[in-house]
């Protein structure tokens, strides 16, 4: 018998696979989401993410493996236990006509969801929406559209919320008010996973980032404690009058340097060793140094703590890599 637990993690899945056709598309995946967390889901195109987050959603059965959901092995098959999730799909539909008002009263009544005027009120000024309530969907801004599907992921009131690319198409305005609303979810005890290809974004707000590669978890944890050095790791990003390309391997040959690669304008990105951490101008200084020693004319040079984005290219870009 499983025993469902208050103190498990929301979600853990176990060697969990699907293929299309026999094409794998998902191979043997594991992950975990502990209470109370806000766990960002990368992968470039392709990686598996929606595969994934809809099989835990319900919504596509795997070949094989397991997902616990809230300590419950079985939880996937129980209407109780689906009842405490919500899923936000990567392209959801909307009715263009419909007020937003009338679209949340529409599902309140399909889900049967108790008190539903109030419930519908009080999720349209979570999301701030309640001046635009009654305008047609139609006529609202991607970002207003994106809230008002959230809203309606909201009106059962799950506890664990999986969210596929929540963020796709938004600009600055619409990324920070759906992070503001993330982060009022989460004070409020909600679960977040979500899925995006906004690294900045994940960086600024999850507690944890889970990476994907053809079909495979290919790292999980803090954003920091994944980059190489562990917590707090330096970067430098350094261009070059030379071409960077052809270089690289004799820079990535340099003391101190544990990782050299091309970023997308042609800089490269250099990840230090942990004794430099924290003495970013000294950094700079002794990187600039080893290249103007070795022959190279450095044009520009700038250091910082090694971001989310660096990962995903070091994790991703195979065909890039130097060392590691
Ligand atoms: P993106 O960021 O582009 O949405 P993703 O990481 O979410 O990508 P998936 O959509 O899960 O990736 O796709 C993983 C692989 O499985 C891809 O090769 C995709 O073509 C394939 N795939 C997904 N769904 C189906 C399906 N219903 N039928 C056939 N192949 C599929």
């Amino acid at each position: 018998m499983n025993m469902v637990s208050d103190i498990a993690p929301v979600l853990r899945t176990f060697g969990l696979k699907k293929s299309f056709s026999g094409q794998v598309a998902v191979d043997g995946v594991d992950i975990e989401v502990g209470r109370g967390d806000i766990v960002g889901f990368l992968g470039s195109n392709g990686a598996g993410k929606t595969t994934v987050l809809s099989m835990i959603a319900g919504l596509q059965f795997s070949d094989a493996g397991t997902i616990e959901l809230f300590g419950d092995k079985d939880g996937a098959a129980k209407r109780e236990i689906r009842a405490r999730v919500g899923f936000l799909q990567e392209k959801p539909r909307i009715y263009p006509e419909m007020s937003a008002r009338a679209y949340l009263s529409f599902f309140a009544e399909l889900y049967g969801v108790a008190r539903r005027r109030d419930r519908v009120e009080a999720l349209l000024s979570m999301v701030k929406l309640t001046e635009a309530a009654d305008r047609p969907l139609g006529t609202y801004s991607r970002g207003m559209q994106q809230r008002a599907c959230l809203a309606r992921t909201l009106l059962h009131d799950p506890e664990f919320l999986v969210l596929d690319e929540p963020t796709l198409g938004l600009d600055p305005v619409g990324l920070a008010e759906m992070r503001a609303i993330f982060q009022d979810l989460n004070t409020r005890g909600v679960t977040l996973l979500f899925s995006s290809h906004q690294l900045a974004e994940m960086e600024k707000i999850c507690d944890r980032v889970i990476l994907m590669q053809s079909g495979r978890i290919v790292a999980a944890g803090r954003p920091r404690a994944l980059l190489p050095g562990g917590d707090g790791a330096a970067s430098v990003s350094v261009e070059l009058f030379e071409d960077a390309s052809e270089c690289r391997s004799r820079i990535a040959a340099l003391p101190g340097v544990t990782r050299a690669d091309l970023d997308s304008q042609g800089r490269l990105a250099l990840s230090m060793t942990p004794p430099v951490q924290g003495e970013l101008r000294d950094l700079r200084a002794r990187v600039s140094r080893l290249l103007t020693s070795t022959g190279f004319t450095v044009l520009n040079i700038t250091s910082g703590d090694a971001s989310l984005e660096e990962l995903f290219l070091q994790l991703t870009t195979k065909k890039n890599d130097i060392k590691g």
